[in-house]
């Protein structure tokens, strides 16, 4: 691992504390956006202001504070999009609620790369590995990038995304937090997907300690304390 190679911006944007991320690889100035919503312009600048190119969108899930920007982006970089293959029927499904309807997938068909759990990818020299972590959408993934875990609404900050709106699963969520995201190394430096925390990162060896929603020893112990 060398994170020296690892160029990443954190920001805060719009009117849900949502976090974006810019990613970039020191070495080949490639980078990739997590979660382009509200602002593009504030990321297009972000980008020209590290000297990166945008070539790459991952996409944590499809709820349209994470995404509402991802026609924008794209008509911007053409960048290559990459979606966890359980999230897809659900992005249709959400269609016109999402702001991203069918249309725009299938026009853009060539723009999405399918990836799977375990599944990894290359920003320039950095590489990505996608967990997919069901629970709040059926296709809620996180990116593990040289010890770094950009989470989405899967965890946060001492909370965990809702598993109440459609598509919301308690059981796969407790399995993905108390099963999956436990498993990482204590060291793994934690970026939500919202600024709901009272800081902007933590580590998964902390949130062991002080998230209750990764404390629970079995899914319906989780779900009695989610109050479901
Ligand atoms: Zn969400």
């Amino acid at each position: 691992m060398n994170s020296n190679r690892m160029i990443l911006k954190q920001e805060i944007i719009g009117p849900m504390m949502n976090f974006i991320y810019l990613i970039g690889c020191s070495e080949t100035k490639e980078s990739a956006v997590v979660d382009p919503a509200w602002d593009i312009p504030a990321i297009l600048k972000l980008a020209e202001d590290s000297g990166l190119e945008i070539k790459h969108i991952l996409m944590t899930h499809a709820h349209p504070d994470h995404m509402n920007g991802l026609e924008q982006l794209l008509k911007d970089t053409n960048a290559i999009i990459y979606l966890n293959r359980n999230e897809v029927a659900y992005m249709k499904e959400c269609g016109d609620a999402t702001g991203i309807p069918t249309l725009f997938m299938e026009s853009r068909s060539e723009n999405f790369m399918i990836v799977e759990d375990g599944d990894t990818a290359g920003i320039g020299n950095l590489t990505v590995q996608f967990l997919h972590t069901p629970g709040h959408t059926p296709g809620s993934q996180c990116f593990l990038i040289e010890g770094n875990l950009f989470s989405g609404d899967t965890l946060f900050v001492d909370a965990c995304g809702r598993v109440d709106m459609p598509g919301g699963d308690v059981g796969k969520m407790w399995h993905s937090l108390n099963r999956k995201l436990r498993t990482l190394d204590d060291s793994t430096i934690l970026y939500p997907g919202h600024h709901y925390g009272s800081r902007k990162r933590s580590t998964i060896g902390e949130q062991k300690e002080t998230n209750p929603f990764m404390n629970f020893t079995s899914a319906e112990e989780f779900r009695r304390g989610m109050g479901m």
